[in-house]
């Protein structure tokens, strides 16, 4: 495999990947995609932290808008991203690949807690950290989370894999002719108000200097092929 561009990075998968062709839930064969995905760069010499989202399980403001306590409801979306990184950590392991889950909110019987020291240990030792619980807080999302835990973790990138092969000027799939950029600025995401994370996320991120690779997740060998700087994806940077 040719050089990789990028030595530790954050990989952001949001729950609605893990559902596959499935309108709720886990399904455990696109688990073991995204982790053939996330081993395929460990062989590649990368070191793998994971940022996963629980929107195929519950989300806080679907909690919030069916008169549920926005706190509680959020506290319900940030389990699910627990329940996720204990799937991708199962298929992962009966796979022979070392992986931790690491928790923002503590369960000391279900998975190690996180700290920014306790995951960059594990990296160093070429263990795939999977980051659990988001920020562990509500009125947050894993968008944030994952940007937060690049800048923590010292990661060389921030990869967000969504459905789409980067960014847009609007969504591709409600207008084909879409303007689609192979670079663009942290700032002009933010004041386009191009909705590809969210801006709490893209602020983080300008103000820490970690790109962000935007791109198509879908594609199998995806993952490996940004890293090495191949394939198909949209770059954020500062200028
Ligand atoms: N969440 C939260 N704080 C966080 C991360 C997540 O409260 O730091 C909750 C929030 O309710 C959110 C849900 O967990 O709707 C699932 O996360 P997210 O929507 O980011 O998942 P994704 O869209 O990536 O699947």
């Amino acid at each position: 495999m040719s050089k990789i561009t990028y030595k530790r990075i954050l990989l952001k998968v949001s729950g609605e990947v893990l559902m596959g062709n499935q309108a709720f839930g886990i399904d455990l064969d696109t688990v073991a995609r995204i982790a053939d995905e996330v081993i395929a760069c460990a062989k590649a010499g990368a070191q793998v932290a994971l940022v996963i989202g629980g929107g195929n399980i519950f989300r806080g403001l679907a909690g919030a808008a069916k008169g549920m306590d926005r706190v509680s409801a959020d506290h319900m979306g940030i389990m699910a991203t627990v329940m996720n990184a204990l799937a991708m950590q199962g298929v992962l392991n009966s796979k022979g690949i070392d992986a931790r889950v690491l928790s923002a909110i503590a369960m000391p019987t279900v998975c190690e807690t996180y700290s920014p020291a306790k995951g960059i240990h594990h990296l160093e030792k070429g263990r795939v950290v999977i980051c659990a619980a988001g920020t562990g807080l509500p009125f947050f999302t894993t968008d944030t989370g994952s940007a937060l835990r690049a800048a923590e973790l010292q990661c060389n990138a921030l990869l967000k894999g969504t459905s789409v092969d980067g960014v847009y000027a609007e969504d591709p799939k409600k207008n084909p002719k879409a303007q689609r950029f192979e670079k663009i600025t942290f700032n002009e995401i933010l004041s386009r108000d191009l909705r590809i994370m969210d801006p709490a996320a893209i602020a983080l991120a300008r103000d820490n200097g970690i790109p962000v690779i935007v791109f198509s997740i879908r594609e199998a060998g995806a993952v490996s092929k940004v890293i090495t700087g191949a394939g198909r994806f949209t770059t954020v940077t500062k200028d």
